[in-house]
């Protein structure tokens, strides 16, 4: 296409060293703490001598997408260097990418073009650690319970409702099911077991939540690892401080819970840091990461996985409540493609114009706007993040109709421009973010409504359905979680990210549907319900063709094909 890849802008740029970031960030030397030239961890007793948050929170989110992803990353990063480009002291707080869709179809996320942060490689390969660390702390909790089984298993554990899985940070679907422990009594009470991908372990979320090392390790032990032995009314959680295990866990998990300082494209401070899945989790980087932001920086632009139904809902309702954040605004990202995909056309076409199928689309851009500022009741703006691919036709189509809908609506091309092409977006995100906004509120109520009122709340408000349908199974769980003392929980829903619904092929805004709960699960040390709808995979399988297959290293160490 003539295009630059993203790795070949990424090697071109000329980072500044991390030293420099860092005092350009305002963080003091004591808590720095580098990992090579260009990275650092920021010690999270920072927080603790300066715990005013000052600055203003932008959320950027976006329509329901098309698998390729519609920029969430790229316009955060963009919108930051737009931010500085008009002067304001701007930072960026990312997830960091899991080696699942590194090495399968999606690709890294350390964003696009010339709105990246770097070194991408680092970013998306490694990095500092983090992930393997939070498998280390999984997988050494999975090991202390086969133990205590083998050693005689006083806590009564039933080796056949044991919940806690093994994780690997990889996409590998062989190791979904597995059956372990076999050869003998010497090696173990054989069980069904399997494993999650790590950003999917509950302990990614734990990581993400904790305040401090003190919270984390009273969620780490509050999480129920299995079931004792008995009829459904006598079985009792047993959790991993039962086992002993949060001290261990805490301790492989310290620096994990720093951090991580790296740069954009145009020198502005990222912090990237913390990954949970989207659908069994909260799906946004770590409560200490955007609020190290908050306190260093006048603005702090962050990302939510998925589209808005989902990153955003959580996001508000799960992060923002549980941390007592506020956000000042909402970026919702559109895409010419991600529109026509909505409005039917296939995604082999998305490329050619299509200006009926791009109007047809729209009541899904719609839904999200309206659940943002009539739902949250938070400022929003549209970003339109241009593709190469589109028409002028079609941009024009999509900013013209926004406007007669009096939806705000501005063209993002940080893609193609870097900071230069998000300085409208910056200006508008500015503007949104000095008015007075004390409104904000919630989709849900924790206290006086039960997880059926919340999911109700959910799927009727955010989603645009008719009801909640609680199967039978899911209505028994959710009498046992109330009777555990869990029904003040938030709820965080595993849904298909490609619709509204429960159903991935309805797309748009569809309406007088239900959605179907066939699984109520507790995250304890979480502290959230996951509402299952439909099979939600917790460990990825490669493509036909992965994009491992692409990526090299040469005699130097540079590395290519990584996108
Ligand atoms: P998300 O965060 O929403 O999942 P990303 O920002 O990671 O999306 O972008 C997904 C992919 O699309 C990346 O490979 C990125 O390089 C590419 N991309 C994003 N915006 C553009 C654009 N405006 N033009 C071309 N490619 C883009
Ligand atoms: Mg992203």
């Amino acid at each position: 296409m003539g295009f630059k890849t993203d790795i070949e802008i990424a090697q071109e740029t000329e980072m500044l060293p991390i030293t420099d970031i860092a005092a350009k960030a305002g963080i003091d030397d004591k808590y720095l703490e580098q990992y090579g030239k260009y990275k650092a961890k920021i010690d999270y007793n920072l927080l603790k001598e300066k715990p005013a948050e000052n600055g203003k929170l932008v959320l950027v989110t976006a329509i329901n997408p098309t698998p390729a992803g519609e920029g969430k990353t790229t316009t955060s990063v963009g919108l930051a260097d737009g931010m500085q480009k008009i002067g304001k002291k701007v930072m960026v707080a990312l997830r960091e990418p899991s080696l699942g869709p590194v090495f399968g179809v999606k690709g890294g996320a350390a964003g696009g073009g010339y709105a990246q942060v770097v070194p991408m490689e680092d970013i998306n390969l490694h990095f500092t650690g983090d992930f393997h660390a939070i498998g280390a702390a999984n997988n050494l909790l999975a090991a202390m319970i086969d133990n205590h089984i083998f050693q005689g298993n006083a806590l009564n554990i039933d080796p056949r409702k044991i919940t806690w899985r093994r994780c690997v940070d990889m996409n590998d679907r062989q190791l979904r099911n597995v059956v372990d422990g076999l050869g003998g009594k010497t090696n173990g009470m054989p069980r069904e077991d399997g494993y999650d991908i790590t950003v999917a372990s509950e302990i990614m979320a734990v990581l993400c939540l904790a305040k401090d090392i003190t919270d984390l390790k009273e969620r780490l032990a509050r999480i129920i690892i299995g079931y004792t032995y008995g009829k459904v009314s006598e079985q009792k959680p047993v959790t991993a401080g039962d086992l002993n295990a949060q001290g261990a866990m805490a301790a492989l998990l310290k620096d994990a819970l720093k951090p991580n300082l790296v740069q954009t494209l145009e020198h502005v401070p990222a912090i990237v840091h913390g990954g949970p899945f989207a659908n069994i989790a909260h799906g946004c980087n770590s409560v200490t990461a955007t609020k190290m932001c908050l306190n260093l920086a006048d603005y702090t632009i962050t990302e939510a996985g998925f589209g808005a139904d989902l990153g955003a809902e959580k996001f508000l309702d799960i992060k923002c409540r549980m941390a007592g954040l506020k956000p000042n605004a909402v970026v919702i990202v559109a895409t010419v493609r991600a529109l026509k995909y909505n409005g039917g056309v296939p995604k082999a076409d998305l490329n050619n114009e299509n200006l009926e199928a791009l109007e047809a689309g729209l009541p899904n851009l719609l839904k999200h706007v309206s659940n943002i500022t009539n739902v949250y009741k938070l400022p929003c703006v549209v970003a339109i993040n241009a593709f190469p691919t589109d028409t002028k036709a079609e941009l024009d189509l999509v900013e013209k109709k926004c406007k007669e809908l009096g939806v705000n609506v501005v063209l993002s091309e940080v893609w193609a421009k870097g900071g230069e092409g998000g300085v409208a977006l910056a200006e508008e995100v500015v503007r949104l973010c000095e008015q007075p906004n004390d409104q904000f509120t919630y989709s849900y109520e924790l206290e006086g409504t039960s997880i059926e009122d919340k999911l109700n709340a959910i799927v009727t408000k955010i989603y645009g359905g008719k009801r909640v349908v609680l199967t039978a199974n899911a209505q028994k769980q959710a009498k046992q979680l109330e009777a555990m003392g869990f029904g003040s929980c938030p709820i965080c829903v595993a849904k298909t990210q490609y619709s509204l619904t429960d159903d991935q092929t309805k797309l748009g805004a569809p309406k007088d549907f239900e959605v179907t709960v066939r699984n109520l699960k507790i995250s304890a040390g979480a502290g959230f319900i996951v509402a299952l709808t439909g099979e939600i995979m917790t460990m990825p399988g490669l493509p036909k063709v992965p994009a491992a297959e692409r990526i090299d290293v040469d005699e130097t160490g540079k590395i290519s094909g990584l996108f």
